[in-house]
């Protein structure tokens, strides 16, 4: 592969199993750092990197427990502005749909929740709490029964689809090839590298990693021409317990999104559904007027302690994998990693 111009090429070959997101985020780091990179999928993009929400939301995705995972993603939102600034000329639209997020709480329960997550960011400056009633004005057509309000104004939400296609092009760009195979071995794909990135189907490609499917559902809903337009923010609520985010795109907003073990079939079910849309609505009610245009289910690459597997593995191989719910979020920190670790022999500790 010759390299771009502008770009070194080292002496390394590296073969990526999988062209969801993470992988393709591998292969064009790699490839940008002058690494001769081949993708292999049968498949791309059919995994949940088309499915997602495309919130880039460490700070929201909070929980007391998980702080390896808070400062993973705080470095990579950090990453994202460069990382949209150098995709954005391969995207067909604005790769990034929202700024800020607002937190909307519904009863008392719900806003006790919302302290909870504001205390486990541990930092006032980035999850700021909000008068109810100005929440309300920054999410035009919001219900005004708020209990409690917070803004976290550093997230962003990025389209995951547009980033995907992207993502498609700028690795052509770079010379990255993509061969439509199945791989049943990464062992025998030829490479100094071969990086598994197959997101909920990695542990049987790499048995023992321990990444297991959890699945999820969300719902895609388009502003018709009377209706309020979309949000400028992501919305986030607790609704008597539940949780329900919308995002928007240019065109409407993502609902979402459920959460279930145990469940591979990917036909989306009708009740968790149901309540999915009665919560988003509860709290914008102005998207009952909108088209119901995808229903669309996925498998979240989940690990134990819901923090990434991006390590050596045997040989040649390494992973880069179970990035759970938050693998938009992680793919330039991911990308940035795996490129130490394979180029540099730099493998970062998380703790
Ligand atoms: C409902 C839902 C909402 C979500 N919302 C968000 C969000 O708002 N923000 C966020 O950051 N994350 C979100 N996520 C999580 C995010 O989508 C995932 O973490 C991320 O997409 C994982 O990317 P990936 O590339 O590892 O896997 P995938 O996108 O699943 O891609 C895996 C690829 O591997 C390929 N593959 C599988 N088996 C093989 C094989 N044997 N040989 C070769 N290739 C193979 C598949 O064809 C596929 O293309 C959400 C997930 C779901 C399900």
């Amino acid at each position: 592969m010759p390299a771009k111009e502008g770009s070194q090429q080292v002496d390394c070959t590296v073969s990526v199993v999988g062209a969801g997101t993470v992988g393709l985020t591998v292969a064009w780091s790699l490839a940008r750092a002058g690494a001769r990179v081949t993708v292999v999928d049968p498949d791309p993009g059919s995994g949940a990197s088309w499915v997602a929400g495309g919130m880039i939301a460490p700070y929201s995705e909070a929980w007391p427990g998980e702080e390896p995972l808070l400062r993973l993603g705080i470095e990579s939102l950090r990453l994202w502005a460069p990382f949209a600034e150098a995709l954005q000329p391969f995207a067909d639209g604005p790769l990034i749909t929202a700024r800020g997020t607002v937190w909307l709480a519904v009863d008392d329960g719900d806003a006790a929740d919302l302290a909870t997550a504001t205390a486990a960011v541990g930092d006032a400056a980035l999850f700021w709490p909000m008068r109810p009633s100005a929440a309300v004005r920054a999410v035009p057509g919001a219900a005004p029964r708020i209990r409690a309000a917070a803004s976290v104004p550093e997230e962003i939400a990025v389209d995951n689809r547009l980033v995907h296609r992207a993502l498609l092009a700028a690795c052509d760009d770079a010379g990255v090839v993509l061969r439509r195979e199945r791989v049943e071995d990464p062992h025998g794909l030829p490479g100094d590298a071969v990086i598994v990135c197959a997101g909920s189907a990695s542990d049987r490609i790499a048995p023992g990693l321990g990444i297991r499917p959890v699945k999820g559902e969300v719902v895609r809903l388009r502003r018709g021409r009377q209706c309020l337009p979309p949000p400028t923010v992501t919305v986030r609520a607790r609704v008597h317990g539940r949780q329900v985010y919308v995002v928007p795109r240019a065109d409407g907003v993502i609902v979402g999104a459920t959460q279930y073990e145990n469940d591979l079939d990917l036909a989306p079910r009708i009740g968790p559904v149901v309540d999915l849309l009665d919560d988003a609505f509860a709290v914008l009610p102005s998207l009952r007027e909108y088209d119901l245009i995808e229903v669309t289910a996925g498998l979240r690459p989940s690990t134990s302690d819901n923090v990434p597997v991006i390590a050596p593995l045997a040989g040649r191989v390494f992973a880069a994998t179970g990035h759970g719910r938050n693998g938009i979020l992680l793919a330039p920190v991911t990308g940035a990693r795996v490129t130490d670790m394979v180029l540099n022999q730099e493998v970062h500790a998380w703790s």
